[in-house]
């Protein structure tokens, strides 16, 4: 890092990670990024991360594509056999104008000869919302179904479920920021000093001002010295859990009874099913002191404003929209919605899950969430796509995709940066289910473990080399700004989208991402009073916003929910266990998740150098008690195996793992977590169960 005479120009952006959204400075020398600063932006006020503040030079690797590829034809098998660095004597190079011919017969044939749903799409949650609106649109009119999908089904499906069930809308009710508000706010199945850094400030800063800070999670985390109770309750037990919470709240009468008459329904069921979840009850079985529960549930519902935030560890289960649904249910019981310092807020995953999920890619849904079932919603987009039918019938999710891949319906594929060879539950099925395609395109930065059984490659952009929108955790829309341009003969992933569908046969003819933004503007209500030059200039506008002048709402639903009446929706939940039980086989808990300096699947945090040398090898955690049992020392190779597959990895102790399981993070290919975990789906929002496998633990004999 270095003054302003150390660099030739300064370009303002948004970090390319995490959903906090925090905009940064790129300071470009010769052409290049020399250092990344953190400015004001409405979500880090100047503060980054090790992955925004270092994490930037993956864009200058080697390994990044720079020319379209096509499959040899004298190809060895497709696998997990490619050497990125050397990918000769399975690819050959190509002209943009061949790839994308190839590209495109494949995936024009195989809809002429079996029918449009032959072929489905994944797009990307890393790709600006524009990126997002294209893709799902090319999949919709391109092949008449709504078979696209991408990582919000792996991630916060099942909170979405919940919210859009209950709230009537899938977004936060309110920022993280409005923590300062706050006089109690729940951290639950969240560890955001890791996933969330910036966002952690925030909470850090909000208990050392007295706050009460309440963590619940069955992994320790390191908010925990900031927390004024720490919950470790048993993994899989969250709906017995807050069952007791709302049972304390419920039989003790210390609900906001005119909150509940004016801006609920549902509650007098939902109060004769919370009465069956006693805390003395439900504390044996969740591993939380029946004490302990009742301290909890009268300070918040005492509190005169209280905030929930969660994250995976509440999503991830065959019951993550029972887990949420939970959640809902005891803001609202206590009014904690819709004013300052109060709301409910799932930590969205990457830079832009969030608006990608608005923009449509999703297969129940058009863009910002109008349901494909609805006659209303498919005669707007059948107008505004020049005469498309829209299909009624919702599309498969990710996991029912690969299934489908793999009983042959599904033949090919258009997968824009997405990694489901790394990043499915069960994994050796998804890369099964690849190796079967008949096309396969992909379009990436790097020749990814997915991009190993891919028929054509298209070198696509980072995001730093990008124009774009994006839209974080707190429904802030952001400006993306390219600080230098693709490498060789890479392009901006919009430009490939456009081309590919014009070879598709589409009449399209977008030149710039602002057009895309104006036509997303006629079908999506969020968007109102956001503009292309009001985000140029303001660089971030929070949805939804009042007027030209107005930055947007950072609290919501003060005045009625976007459902019936007006009203929000309290919906029992039942407790449901895990789909696998330890057993005698299999007798400790696997749980998977990300490290601080590692991205999702590492394709790009692995290959920037600062991250890779703090964090350099596979490496599962285990209790140091848990590990002295086992006869395993720290930094021993040691293998775990659970009903789908086996993995070798280096062993790591932590005291914030209970003592009856190991968490392992899913960015090493050399020991995939996913070859392990199970791809039970939650019935509502069809996300696996990553968070809880039964699994075995053993010492390798001589490592
Ligand atoms: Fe980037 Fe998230 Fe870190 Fe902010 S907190 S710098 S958005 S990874």
């Amino acid at each position: 890092k270095g003054d302003s005479r150390d660099y030739d120009r300064e370009v303002k952006s948004v970090c390319p990670y995490c959903g906090v959204g925090c905009q940064i400075s790129y300071k470009v020398k010769d052409d290049r990024i020399a250092w990344v600063d953190g400015i004001n932006g409405p979500a880090n006020e100047g503060r980054l991360c090790v992955k925004g503040r270092f994490g930037f030079d993956y864009i200058t690797h080697p390994h990044r594509l720079t020319k379209p590829l096509i499959r040899r034809k004298d190809a060895p098998e497709k696998g997990l056999n490619v050497d990125p660095a050397n990918p000769w004597t399975h690819f050959r190079e190509a002209s943009w104008e061949e790839a994308l011919e190839v590209a495109a017969h494949g995936l024009s044939d195989l809809r002429s000869y079996y029918g449009g749903k032959a072929v489905a799409g994944f797009g990307s949650a890393k790709c600006s919302n524009e990126e997002a609106y294209l893709f799902q649109k090319l999949i919709r009119q391109g092949f008449g179904h709504n078979n696209v999908d991408h990582c919000t089904r792996l991630c916060h499906a099942s909170s979405v479920a919940a919210l859009m069930e209950n709230v009537g809308s899938g977004a936060v009710t309110a920022t993280f920021n409005e923590i300062e508000n706050a006089d109690i706010a729940i951290v639950i199945g969240s560890n955001p000093i890791e996933n969330h850094p910036v966002a952690a400030t925030y909470f850090k800063q909000f208990a050392k001002r007295g706050g009460k800070l309440v963590l619940m999670d069955p992994r320790g985390m390191g908010l925990k010295r900031h927390a004024w109770r720490s919950l470790q309750f048993k993994p899989g037990t969250d709906v017995a859990m807050l069952n007791a919470i709302m049972n304390v709240i419920v039989e003790e009468k210390l609900y906001d009874r005119q909150y509940i008459e004016g801006f609920t329904e549902g509650f007098f069921e939902f109060r004769d099913h919370i009465r069956a979840f006693p805390p003395e009850r439900m504390a044996e079985l969740c591993g939380v002191p029946a004490e302990t529960l009742r301290e909890v549930a009268r300070e918040f519902a005492r509190a005169r404003a209280g905030m929930i935030f969660w994250g995976m560890g509440i999503s991830q289960h065959i019951h993550g929209t029972d887990n949420s649904r939970c959640l809902i249910s005891l803001a609202l019981l206590c009014g904690h919605v819709g004013r300052p310092g109060t709301g409910l807020h799932p930590l969205r995953g990457q830079n832009n899950v969030q608006g990608a999920s608005d923009a449509g890619l999703i297969p129940m849904m058009l863009p910002d969430y109008q349901l494909v079932a609805e006659a209303d919603n498919r005669e707007l987009f059948k107008h505004i796509w020049k005469g498309t039918e829209i299909d009624a019938k919702p599309g498969l999710t990710v996991v029912e995709i690969m299934d489908a891949m793999y009983r042959g319906e599904i033949r090919g594929m258009y997968i824009l940066g997405e990694n489901p060879a790394m990043s499915d539950p069960d994994v050796e099925h998804a890369r099964n289910a690849m190796a079967k395609l008949e096309h396969l395109v992909v379009q990436d930065v790097f020749l990814t473990e997915t991009a190993n059984y891919a028929d054509v490659i298209l070198p696509a952009s980072a995001w730093a080399e990008k124009t774009g929108t994006a839209t974080n955790t707190n429904r802030q829309v952001q400006m993306g700004r390219p600080a230098v341009s693709p490498p060789g003969e890479a392009r901006e992933d919009w430009r490939i989208i456009v081309a590919l569908a014009r070879k598709l046969g589409l009449d399209w003819d977008y030149d710039h991402p602002r057009e895309v933004f104006s036509e997303m503007k006629m079908s999506m209500r969020s968007l109102h009073h956001i503009t292309w030059e009001r985000l140029e200039r303001e660089g971030a506008v929070t949805y939804p916003c009042l007027g030209p002048e107005d930055p947007g709402q950072a609290v919501v639903f003060g005045d009625g929910f976007p459902r019936r009446a007006g009203r929000a929706k309290f919906t029992p939940a039942r407790v449901t266990p895990p789909a696998e039980i330890p057993d005698a086989n299999f007798p400790m808990i696997l749980t998977t998740g990300r490290q601080l300096e590692h991205w999702h699947t590492g394709s790009m945090t692995r290959r920037a150098s600062v991250l890779d040398a703090v964090e350099p090898e596979a490496n599962a955690s285990m209790h140091p008690r848990t590990l002295a049992k086992l006869g395993i020392a720290p930094g021993d190779m040691f293998r775990i195996t659970t009903r789908r597959g086996a993995i070798e990895i280096m062993a790591r102790a932590d005291r914030a793992v209970s003592e009856d399981m190991v968490f392992v993070p899913f960015a090493y290919v050399e020991a995939s977590a996913n070859v392990l975990t199970n791809p039970q789906l939650d019935p509502f929002g069809k996300i696996p169960e990553f968070k809880f496998s039964a699994c075995r633990v053993e010492r390798i004999e001589g490592a």
